[in-house]
């Protein structure tokens, strides 16, 4: 395996950069998609160290009078919690979690197989009934505005626009909803763990499995060229100039627009693509703040203090206009937050009584004004950087005021040093592509190429950009490895079982 970087893990890497003591996580962490892949549980990473953690409560929306939505692994605590904001929510919150129950574990599977899922399709075809079809195929196109009408009397249904809020879909998008409903019921069903000691001991785990499988990370090694001759892979060409031969088949965890036109040359690929890759849609650009605090956030809505997870919108509406701003250009006024309560979640991430806090905030990929009226023009040098990190904690402080006295470091990072961290975030994208319905299943990352094959041979896409997306739940690149296996024939595979087999 060849990485850019000096140590592996991309997207799932921690540091020390919040002082000694502090564990901040670079870029993702909270891994309900992990817990829920059976790509991931296929690999049994807890053989190789990795353990996770969990927060008292899984997630928080604290509301601007002190009331809190709150999700806990334990479904009577949530229809209690949504019961006090509105009634009949708890009723709402347990509908939605009876569909999960019925169609939840076969969409987990149709999503992290390779498209089309046929086997899991089916499977939830015949659990939904000829009458559920139809009706699930309107909840599944439902934006989450409409789904917090139709179903929620007070403000809980903001725990699933704000899961919305993890894509790039707007309250409004179709298929919101759906999106929102299942990062929810994961969280309902196995919580959103951490890694204990940090989103880098799960890329470590990953490591140590394939080093005990005879396999070798390079770092530093960043590849240049994929080396294709009459329309095959048959290795990788580093910035160094070193060559490395693959006897198999290339397996590309970089993004699509890096991959085609760039680690491959567009005189191997058809004139088509380069149409297609032209219309690529990326996800919106990030800024990412670490905090290291003296104590723990002082929330006016205590509860939100249980919880690994907070988002932070003081309503639906202000979540359509940051969406609204995104989508016009402007930096937005009251930004959405994600915020992690690190130490909240595992004690490990920082000292006794302190918090190791994560968030992020996304602006828009191209800039053309500054709707909190600071004049940010989208240069994201350090200036601009401190007063977008200024501006996400002035929405903290709005639901924990008190909490900038809090703060002994911070650490911000913009567009471009997440690209410079990690290749695949160009421009800051956390997804490696947009989440909305035009770059999905077979539309992903172009028309047409659903899986993982590409237009040369032996040459697999394995990065957020093919299906099912972004998020760490590894199907991207079980899916391309399962395609170069198969692409072996049966023969060969057998082959190579056997001489794994032990004696
Ligand atoms: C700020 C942020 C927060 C996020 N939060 C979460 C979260 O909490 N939970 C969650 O599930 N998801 C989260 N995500 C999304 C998730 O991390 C990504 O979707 C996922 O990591 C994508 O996996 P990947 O394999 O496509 O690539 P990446 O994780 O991006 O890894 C790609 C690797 O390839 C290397 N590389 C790229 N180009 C080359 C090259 N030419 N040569 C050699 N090496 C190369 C990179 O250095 C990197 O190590 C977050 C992402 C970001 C950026």
């Amino acid at each position: 395996m060849l990485e850019a970087q000096p140590e592996p893990g991309g997207a799932v890497r921690s540091a020390g950069y919040l002082g000694p003591g502090f564990v901040a996580d670079v870029c993702s962490a909270f891994y309900p998609l992990a817990a829920a892949s059976p790509a991931i549980a296929s690999l049994a990473l807890e053989d190789h160290g990795l353990r996770w953690a969990h927060a008292p409560a899984v997630l928080a929306h604290p509301l601007p009078d002190g009331g809190c939505a709150l999700l806990s692994r334990d479904v009577t605590e949530t229809c209690s919690a949504l019961e006090r904001l509105g009634r009949g929510d708890g009723a709402a919150w347990e509908r939605l979690w009876q569909l999960w129950g019925r169609l939840g574990p076969a969409l987990v599977d149709a999503l992290f197989t390779p498209f089309p899922p046929l086997r899991a399709g089916t499977r939830m075809l015949a659990r939904a009934g000829p009458a559920g079809v139809p009706a699930f195929a309107r909840f599944a196109a439902l934006p989450v505005r409409r789904l917090m009408e139709e179903e929620f009397s007070g403000p809980g249904g903001l725990l699933l626009a704000g899961c919305t809020m993890h894509t790039d879909l707007a309250p409004e998008s179709a298929g919101g909803a759906l999106y929102a409903w299942i990062l929810a019921m994961l969280g309902q069903q196995y919580g959103w763990p951490v890694p204990e000691g940090g989103a880098g001991r799960l890329a470590q785990a990953m490591v140590g499995r394939l080093r005990s499988l005879g396999g070798e990370v390079r770092c530093s090694t960043p590849a240049e060229e994929v080396l294709v001759r009459h329309g095959r892979a048959t290795g990788v060409r580093a910035v160094s100039g070193e060559t490395f031969r693959a006897r198999r088949a290339v397996i590309a965890d970089v993004a699509a627009p890096l991959l085609y036109g760039g680690l491959v040359g567009w005189e191997h690929l058809p004139a088509r693509l380069r149409d297609d890759i032209r219309r690529f849609q990326w996800d919106y650009a990030t800024v990412k703040v670490d905090w290291a605090l003296s104590g723990r956030v002082p929330w006016s809505a205590p509860t939100a203090g249980r919880a690994g997870t907070v988002h932070l919108s003081a309503g639906i509406d202000e979540m359509t206009m940051y969406c609204a701003q995104l989508a016009t250009g402007q930096v937005p006024a009251e930004p959405f937050v994600l915020m992690g309560q690190m130490t909240t979640a595992d004690a490990s991430r920082s000292p006794l009584g302190t918090e190791s806090l994560w968030g992020y905030t996304h602006v828009p990929r191209s800039v053309r004004g500054d709707a909190g009226g600071r004049g940010l023009s989208g240069a994201w040098d350090g200036a601009e950087l401190e007063l977008m990190a200024d501006r996400v904690e002035q929405q903290v402080e709005r639901f924990a005021p008190g909490f900038r006295s809090l703060v002994s470091r911070r650490h911000v990072l913009g567009p471009h040093q997440l690209q410079e961290h990690n290749a695949n975030a160009v421009g800051g994208a956390v997804s490696g592509g947009t989440a909305a319905a035009h770059q999905q299943l077979f539309l992903r990352p172009v028309p047409g190429l659903g899986r993982p094959r590409t237009p040369v041979a032996a040459l697999y896409l394995a990065s957020a950009s093919a299906h099912p997306g972004g998020g760490v739940h590894g199907a991207c690149g079980a899916n391309a490895a399962r395609a170069a296996l198969r692409a072996q024939g049966p023969v060969r595979r057998w082959l190579r079982r056997a001489a794994a087999a032990p004696a």
